[in-house]
């Protein structure tokens, strides 16, 4: 059986060997890679027929001969392409405007098909645009009209029409020889094709209907594999390694508490409480913590490290940016001023010898709690008894991150911080082995950021209200791209910003400046006197997008908006309004904006919820940079789209829980191939080793 799915392409007695070869170049060699390949889109030419029969405004197909080509320029670059394409039955005029290069294509004598919604002028039929299939001279090698047609994805050398042709050899003579995968009972509970009957479906649909059913089954199958990889992890993770339990009674709950400068708010408590509970189990925590911007998460952070350090564990922060890495500091010096706790900040500004002293000092145990930049994962770092690593706002959660911090079999407990909200389906595939805690309310008496799309000739008005903030002892920041790009005459570069400012709108006013291409003393320098109200506009690319927390600051000012996506703008906003003042932000709309470009912007003003605007961001762009499959480790899917595919994601979710709870390692024998298709999919990325 397994001989017949390898057998190879070549061998299909309808293959050319130029065709096997240019596919084989591609890892296409065996009918199974044939069968699995599927189609990237469908091609609709069920409607065809004779000139004659063509009714008015329906898309339809007709074939035909090209006898006359015609072609014109009408002024101006423009220009008019007239095809007439002939069938026993009757004549009809093609017409494309502006196309030129389509004309030597239609040669007086060649087939071709034309889709499309024709009209009557005079007494001839005339499409305009019609979609062009070019056809071969054997009508043998015609598309089909009696189905939805796949459309593969192509290999150079091997037109559209041998793929189906091969596709359809393959589909007729070996669908059915692949091996079930899915259980009898999983596939009745979640209504899917049996695979030979799906696999007929997605490549041969009769109609919409028996396409959709099987592309279902192969999503359902991609989804509920990768649930399945994902909770296989978190097992083995569980039995794997041990981490320190770290117990918090009621007295050292307290003790803590006494150190926080506020209340906590109900969702911190509750974040706290999952972080606790986790704490106290050797079995190490895996969780990330979201909440929106401003919502707190440092303190909940904090608690959770001096509990760890109570104990009689070492606990680490890490930040993204050495601006960051100090706030944090600043924050737990100025709780710990009474306390017996070893702190130190570890950072690139930092002398060799300083650094070398608080390694040391990790190493031996003399150093509790140390603050840095991702960095200090870099280079291993030794540490006498780690028992919790947090991780701010880091965006890349890869699997294998968390590796360097463990000790053979010993692993600290991991926490992961996000103000960047993680879609529903994103939190169930690509942080599918994390547990999650959300944080949904705001510290008391916060005012929603006020955000404005400010058109050219409302400008200088928004400067007045900036110039009012600053008289009043706020501050304010104006955010630009690093470089010009000279396409965009929009796109000011933030070091112009600064100078236009500087001798413009804000003259008079302490202006500062803030890029990624600075050293990092003179970065730190620039953020601190920003802090400290020294500077009180500071300049600056998106640098200071994630953390930084100045709560005199009450005015952002976003330049060239358009190429930031919606969650970066959100957290932009987010920079001000964090104390007792309300903040402001405004969005300098460019002279020119696209509909689309406009619509975004405008959702974004309209809502404040930072979830909701990482769904619409989500839903336009995709898991997009900030989520893709590269952050996560894992390989990418190959026919699921988690936009288009949410439901179906979320019944997979379900089914793998299922089947996980009766038999978590896959023994069973409906299961195996289940097992096999995993490790062999999954295995590698996630470190799977043999399961169970
Ligand atoms: P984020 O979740 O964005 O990291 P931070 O931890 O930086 O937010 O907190 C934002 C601001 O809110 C800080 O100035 C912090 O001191 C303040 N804050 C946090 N929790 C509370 C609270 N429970 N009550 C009052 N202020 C708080
Ligand atoms: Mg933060």
């Amino acid at each position: 059986m397994d001989r017949a799915l390898a057998t190879p392409i070549a061998q299909l007695s309808r293959a050319r060997r130029d065709h096997a070869d240019a596919l084989a170049r591609k890892g296409l060699r065996t009918v199974a890679d044939l069968l699995f390949l599927f189609p990237r889109d469908y091609e609709d030419f069920r409607d065809r027929r004779a000139i004659a029969d063509l009714v008015a405004d329906e898309p339809q197909t007709v074939v035909g001969e090209v006898t006359d080509v015609e072609s014109r320029g009408t002024g101006f670059g423009k220009s008019r392409l007239g095809v007439i394409v002939e069938d026993a039955s009757g004549a009809l005029r093609a017409t494309w405007f502006n196309q030129l290069f389509l004309r030597d294509k239609f040669r007086v004598g060649r087939r071709v098909q034309l889709s499309g919604k024709p009209k009557k002028k005079g007494l001839r039929w005339e499409m305009t645009h019609p979609r062009i299939t070019w056809l071969g001279d054997d009508p043998d090698d015609d598309p089909s009209n009696e189905g939805l047609l796949p459309v593969y994805p192509l290999t150079e050398g091997v037109p559209q029409h041998a793929m189906r042709r091969l596709v359809t050899e393959a589909v007729d003579g070996y669908a059915d020889l692949p091996d079930e995968v899915l259980a009898a009972e999983v596939r009745r509970r979640n209504a899917l094709l049996p695979i030979a009957d799906a696999l007929r479906a997605i490549h041969r649909p009769a109609d919409e209907a028996a396409r959709d059913a099987g592309r279902r089954r192969f999503v359902f199958q991609e989804l509920l594999t990768l649930q399945l990889a994902l909770a296989a992890r978190r097992r083995q993770h569980q039995f794997a390694f041990s981490a320190p339990a770290i117990e918090v009674d009621t007295r050292l709950d307290a003790r803590i508490r006494r150190l926080l400068p506020f209340e906590l708010t109900d969702g911190q408590r509750a974040a706290i409480e999952d972080i606790t509970a986790d704490l106290a189990s050797p079995t190490p925590m895996n969780r990330l913590l979201q909440g929106d911007v401003g919502s707190g998460k440092t303190i909940v952070a904090l608690y959770a490290m001096l509990a760890t350090v109570a104990c009689g564990w070492q606990a680490v922060l890490l930040a993204p940016t050495e601006v960051l890495a100090r706030q944090h500091a600043d924050t737990l010096s100025a709780m710990l001023r009474a306390s017996r706790v070893r702190f130190r900040l570890l950072v690139g500004g930092m002398t060799d010898a300083e650094k070398q002293q608080v390694r040391a000092g990790l190493k031996s145990g003399d150093v509790d709690l140390a603050i840095g930049t991702h960095a200090l994962l870099q280079e291993k770092v030794a540490f006498a008894k780690l028992g919790l690593a947090v991780v701010d706002e880091q965006h890349k959660f890869g699997v294998r991150q968390r590796a360097a911090l463990r000790d053979g079999d010993r692993s600290p407990h991991y926490l992961v911080m996000t103000a960047t909200p993680i879609p529903r389906t994103l939190s169930m595939t690509q942080f599918g082995d994390l547990d999650i805690s959300s944080i949904t309310d705001l510290p008391p008496g916060r005012q929603p950021v006020r955000t404005y799309l400010v058109e050219r000739d409302q400008q200088s008005r928004w400067w007045d209200h900036v110039r009012r903030q600053l008289d009043e002892g706020r501050q304010a920041y104006v955010v630009a791209p690093l470089v010009d790009d000279s396409e965009a005459i929009d796109a000011a570069s933030v070091e112009r910003a600064f100078e236009r400012l500087t001798h413009g709108e804000l003259r008079g006013y302490r202006l500062g400046l803030l890029h990624g291409r600075m050293a990092p003393a003179d970065k730190d320098a620039a953020m601190e006197r920003f802090r400290g109200g020294a500077t009180q506009v500071l300049v600056s690319t998106t640098v200071i997008e994630v953390g930084v927390d100045v709560p005199n600051a009450t005015v952002m000012v976003v330049a060239s908006p358009g190429r930031f996506g919606l969650s970066q703008l959100h957290q932009l906003r987010g920079r001000v309004g964090r104390g007792r003042h309300p903040g402001a932000c405004a969005l300098l709309a460019p002279a020119e904006l696209s509909d689309a470009a406009l619509a975004r912007l405008q959702a974004f003003v309209a809502t404040t919820d930072g979830f909701e605007l990482a769904e619409i961001d989500f839903g336009l762009r995709g898991p997009g940079d900030l989520f893709g499959d590269r952050q996560s480790g894992l390989p990418p899917l190959r026919i699921a789209d988690l936009v288009r595919d949410r439901e179906v994601l979320a019944e997979a979710r379900d089914a793998a829980a299922d089947l996980f709870a009766k038999d978590p390692g896959l023994k069973s024998p409906e299961n195996t191939l289940l097992r096999r298709q995993m490790l062999r999919r999954y295995g590698a990325s996630l470190e799977l080793g043999d399961v169970g």
